[in-house]
């Protein structure tokens, strides 16, 4: 991180280069990727406005409060490292924190950092287009209050638009509602309820066993059955916490020398090299640990087809084992590639359709026909309800980007741009729109990493930019189209060389009708990353035009 203070004179003098914008930079959103985005920009001495459509920081944490939300990540990883006295003092009470402790979390570290003050809430961005004559981002937000800026960051998150499926008759049905991506505030009661819910990835998986718990009757819709892992989530040991804390750099360092951005063990062995004995010995292990480290038993699980099915043949197993009835078992055992969509983490997952009051449909051959006004009917029966909960998931990565009307140079629309899928530079720019930056954006590790150390670097790499242009004199980052294709064409074939990109998931837009299909993350994980990210800084910002 460079020295904030040095850059906030030299910031301070360029920003009157351009009285003409309203503000510096502007974010739009405070998640955690917006939050520490204006943390930065602060240190630099930017004059800086965050726009946010909810009425609270955290994101992510702040819309998704769905029985039985909480990370996927161990809360000692899933969190802030950029504030050594902030991750000292935060203490988690859980292995994997539950949402309102994480949307505490967000908002302890509001008032820490003292950011309401430049975050305007309740406020959707409707428009950013780029006026080349002044130099600023025009910014149009849904209460049609307009403002400029010198910088954008697009801080809008990956997964932030929810996905709620054209169903014939939506609009039809008479009971309640809910999203699991915007559920009510006030929370849900589902006592003496049917209830019927509509997916079974990774928020179903979280809702479905605290739903039942609740409701009369739980009917699951399963269009595609998911593997899950269990988290054996417990109170956090308060020696483990300790013992964190006293080396908690430590830790961090060796989660940017892993792949997914988490310190977990790999083992680089071969599943096929190994015997029967050893490979069930090894994934016993890993399933008792629990969680997304189950896909670091064996170092070929994502490259070969025969040594990911022993991985998916054992979890199928476990499935057999715990569900009661041999034909659910079979039902909820997926056959795709084991970690091709993304591995779900639960607790009781499986076993909660042990229950007499939750009932599994299978939908896969025959989808859902439509809502009625009681319910739904699929598979040509009937099925009434006094609540349908849509586990339906998110137009990821791009759908939030293209909700908003992004205008580059020469006016053209990012919609237009990305009609093919999307196109950039580290997943951190677009060429064409100059002075924007995406925070883990398409083309960036992100999903497919722990996402707090991966925003806090596409912030870091951010602000440190905006440092180097005020140092500079520079007034305008553009990646030239070559740099962009060549990365584009980078990111593609390392898609390739992974089963991961191999199945219908939202990893490749698969879940959004007409949405081009495309492994849009960056595969080859988050050291190689990192380490090309530093290679075009220590190379004059090499593939970017600087003026
Ligand atoms: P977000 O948290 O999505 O924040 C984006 C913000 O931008 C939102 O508040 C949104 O309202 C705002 N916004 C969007 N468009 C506009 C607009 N036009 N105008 C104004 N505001 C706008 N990742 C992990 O690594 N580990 C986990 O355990 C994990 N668990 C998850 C659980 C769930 C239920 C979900 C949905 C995702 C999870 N993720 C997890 C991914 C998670 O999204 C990231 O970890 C992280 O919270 C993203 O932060 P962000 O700030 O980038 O985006
Ligand atoms: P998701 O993984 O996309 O799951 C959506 C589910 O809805 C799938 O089962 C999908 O079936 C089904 N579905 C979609 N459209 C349908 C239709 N028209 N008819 C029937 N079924 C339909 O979404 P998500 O569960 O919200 O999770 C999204 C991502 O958010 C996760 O992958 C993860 O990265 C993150 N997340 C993390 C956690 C966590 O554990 N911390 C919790 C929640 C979310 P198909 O599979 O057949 O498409």
């Amino acid at each position: 991180m460079s020295d904030m203070n040095a850059g906030a004179l030299k910031f301070a003098h360029k920003s009157d280069a351009n009285p003409s914008c309203d503000f510096d930079l502007v974010i739009v959103g405070a998640g955690f990727a917006g939050m520490y985005m204006l943390h930065r920009a602060r240190g630099l001495g930017l004059k800086t406005k965050v726009f946010e459509a909810g009425s609270g920081v955290g994101g992510t944490w702040y819309w998704n409060r769905y029985p039985g939300a909480r990370c996927d990540v161990e809360s000692m990883q899933y969190s802030y490292q950029f504030s050594e006295e902030l991750q000292q003092e935060w203490e988690w009470s859980e292995r994997y924190s539950p949402q309102p402790e994480i949307l505490s979390y967000a908002n302890h570290v509001a008032d820490r950092f003292e950011l309401r003050r430049d975050i305007q809430f309740d406020t959707s961005v409707r428009s950013a287009v780029f006026d080349e004559t002044a130099g600023c981002w025009k910014l149009e937000t849904s209460d049609g209050e307009h403002c400029t800026a010198r910088f954008c960051v697009m801080a809008t998150g990956c997964l932030s638009t929810p996905n709620l499926p054209d169903f014939p008759g939506l609009d039809s049905y008479q009971g309640e509602t809910y999203h699991t991506g915007h559920w009510p505030h006030e929370g849900v009661d589902f006592s003496g309820k049917r209830v019927g819910i509509i997916g079974t990835g990774s928020s179903a998986i979280q809702s479905i066993p605290v739903i039942a718990e609740q409701a009369e009757h739980l009917t699951v819709f399963q269009r595609t059955p998911n593997y899950t892992i269990p988290a054996h989530n417990a109170p956090m040991d308060p020696a483990y916490a300790a013992s964190v804390k006293a080396d908690y750099a430590g830790l961090r360092a060796r989660a940017k020398t892993k792949p997914p951005g988490i310190d977990i063990d790999f083992n680089m062995a071969s599943a096929l090299s190994a015997s029967a004995g050893e490979r069930q010995k090894q994934y016993e292990a890993k399933w008792a640990h629990g969680g997304i480290p189950f896909m670091g038993a064996f170092g070929d699980l994502m490259l070969d087809d025969e040594a990911n099915d022993t991985a998916a043949e054992f979890v199928r197993g476990k499935i057999r084992d715990i569900v009661n009835d041999p034909e659910i078992a079979d039902r909820l055992s997926p056959h795709n590639v084991i970690g091709c969509k993304r591995l779900c983490v639960d607790t009781d997952y499986y076993a909660t359709y042990n229950r007499p009051d939750v009932t599994l449909v299978d939908i896969a051959d025959d989808p859902i026909e439509c809502l009625t006004p009681s319910g739904l009917k699929a598979k040509g029966e009937k099925h009434e309800f006094d609540a349908i909960v849509f586990a339906t998931g998110f137009d990821a990565m791009t759908g939030t980007l293209l909700r908003i009307d992004i205008r580059g140079l020469g006016g053209i629309s990012l919609k237009d741009k990305w009609a093919e899928g999307p196109k950039s530079y580290l997943g951190l720019s677009i060429a064409g729109f100059p002075n924007m930056f995406t925070v883990t954006g398409p083309g960036s590790p992100s999903v497919l990493t722990n996402m707090l150390p991966s925003i806090e670097q596409h912030v870091d790499w951010i602000a440190d930019c905006l440092d180097y242009m005020g140092q500079n004199g520079h007034e305008r980052i553009d990646p030239s189209p070559q740099a962009e294709a060549d990365w584009v064409a980078h990111v593609e074939t390392s898609a390739g060389l992974s089963l991961r990109s191999t199945c219908s998931s939202w990893y490749v837009g698969a879940n959004i009708p007409g949405k081009p299909r495309v492994f849009m993350p960056y595969l080859a994980g988050l050291p190689l990353y990192i380490e090309k990210c530093e290679e075009i800084v220590a190379n004059g910002y090499r593939g970017f035009a600087l003026r």
